[in-house]
């Protein structure tokens, strides 16, 4: 089985699409990674444990491999209780935060967070319910805070709390995030997402916790992460544009700005970015999109992102099956018009100086001379891939990796189609078991050519040092070198 497009296709399990038979369908329907948000799971995790098994019965049964991208919840802050459920705040009222565990009223409410009692500064914005309540700080003293609301509204008990202008003193991973990360890594996930990273510290000491164990995803959704962007990108292995909380923590307006910012400069850098959050928000409850969500979702394909991701739309909403659809749809019909190529190459991203780099550029190149068939690189630690794919080639990108791990974290990665395959014996039979996979998969018919990368000797992870161009004869073999 393989795609029609280059972009990847996420999807966040729920209530409406996590029974193996649905799990099934979306993968049929053009999931590539399903995603498992642990904000609503407490061990001992059942729910995940069955959406993991039947993710792996699908992969399977398709004979592909298939990403799981675990995200956890991350730091999240609340009030706490407030007398009769909710209260009403008047714009230029004065609102205390303080450490009395007692319920709140239209004057205070307990704050059981320490930490921002410590980092908050007078003027500082304070966040309520997604925003939709905003205050400034105007005083802070020892266990107090002080703020004037600026926008009103009805506070809720436990309504969230969030405060973009404050560097908070916090482990990147609460002790909730912990226990799932453990749950989650002994399960056996491909790709891991901390949300509300702050720094490139923070995916640092996550991986010193995570290692190699699985791939790490930062998601983009605080001001101090755009700040620190550059350091976030090296320290991580693909970053998310989490456009939901990004737009309470800052002006939505600035989200378009911010997801053209983090796209270019992951791409450039080589790491997958994705873009999440809306992206078909209104077939939650409709089968048919907004026109203005088509154009979001297309935008983000013609920006070259890796992948496009759909959370409630698949997660509970009414229409799981026809969302994928309609992305699938989508990506399909831009990938295809003529503007695609450029577009896609107006973000520029010059090799860098490294020897896997300079293959990939030159095996683009050789591709587009000869206008090949296809690009097929073997990759152990899918570092060689990742470059490929970072040039963005007008052709299919086969990856060939013995480790199946790679090739589900290789899911998430633009255009790449992976497929396990044995560590060749010698160069001969690298080139053959390449062009059998590009014959049979349908890549490439017998007269096409592919280019092959690799890294001899044979399976040495991080070697990539080698260049063949093969063209097939029509039962699939190579025949003589080149022509
Ligand atoms: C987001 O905020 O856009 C996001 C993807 O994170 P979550 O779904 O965890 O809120």
């Amino acid at each position: 089985m393989r795609r029609n497009r280059r972009v990847k296709i996420i999807a966040t399990l729920g209530p409406a699409s996590g029974s193996p038979e649905m799990i099934e369908k979306l993968f049929d329907a053009g999931v590539d990674v399903f995603r498992i948000n642990m904000s609503h799971s407490r061990p001992p995790h059942d729910g995940p444990k069955k959406l993991h098994a039947a993710i792996r019965a699908a992969e399977a049964k398709f004979r592909r491999p298939i990403g799981i991208l675990c995200d956890l919840q991350g730091p999240k802050f609340r009030v706490g209780d407030i007398g009769g459920g909710k209260v009403d705040l008047a714009q230029g009222a004065t609102f205390r935060f303080d450490q009395t565990e007692s319920e709140g009223s239209a004057t205070r409410a307990f704050l059981p967070h320490p930490q921002i009692f410590q980092a908050i500064e007078p003027g500082h914005i304070l966040l309520l319910d997604d925003g939709k309540i905003r205050m400034q700080v105007i005083d802070r003293k020892p266990g107090i805070i002080d703020a004037k609301v600026i926008v009103a509204g009805a506070l809720a008990s436990r309504k969230g709390v969030s405060m973009p202008d404050t560097l908070l003193p916090i482990d990147p991973l609460t002790e909730k995030d912990k226990v799932d990360l453990d749950f989650a890594l002994r399960l056996g996930v491909d790709w891991v997402a901390l949300s509300f990273v702050q720094r490139g510290e923070d995916v640092r000491i996550a991986r010193t916790m995570i290692g190699d164990r699985a791939a790490i995803m930062s998601k983009i959704e605080k001001p101090s992460a755009i700040t620190d962007l550059d350091d976030v990108i090296a320290a991580s292995d693909a970053l998310m544009v989490a456009r939901g909380d990004l737009g309470v923590e800052l002006p939505v307006e600035r989200v378009p700005i911010l997801q053209k910012l983090i796209t270019r400069k992951s791409r450039a850098a080589g790491k997958p970015v994705v873009i999440a959050t809306q992206m078909l928000e209104s077939m939650i409850t409709s089968p048919v999109p907004t026109r203005a969500e088509v154009s979001d979702v297309a935008t983000a394909v013609f920006d070259g992102a890796d992948a496009i991701m759909l959370s409630a739309e698949s997660a509970v909403g009414e229409y799981p099956l026809e969302a994928i659809g309609m992305m699938n749809r989508i990506a399909i019909e831009v990938e295809s018009d003529p503007t695609y190529d450029q577009l896609v190459h107006a973000t520029s991203t010059p090799p860098q100086a490294t020897g896997a780099d300079a293959i990939a550029a030159a095996t683009h190149a050789v591709a587009d001379t000869l206008k090949l068939a296809a690009i097929i690189c073997y990759t152990a630690t899918g570092s060689t891939a990742l470059r490929v794919a970072r040039e963005r080639p007008n052709l299919p990108v086969i990856g060939l990796t013995p480790v199946l791990a790679t090739a589900r974290r290789l899911a998430v990665v633009w255009g790449m189609h992976c497929v396990l395959t044995g560590d060749p014996e010698n160069q001969a039979d690298m080139v053959r078991k390449a062009c059998r996979v590009a014959y049979d998969e349908g890549f490439c018919k017998a007269g096409e050519g592919v280019v092959i990368t690799a890294g001899v000797p044979i399976g040495s992870p991080g070697a990539t040092n080698m260049i063949r161009i093969a063209y097939l004869d029509d039962k699939g073999a190579p025949v003589a070198e080149g022509r």
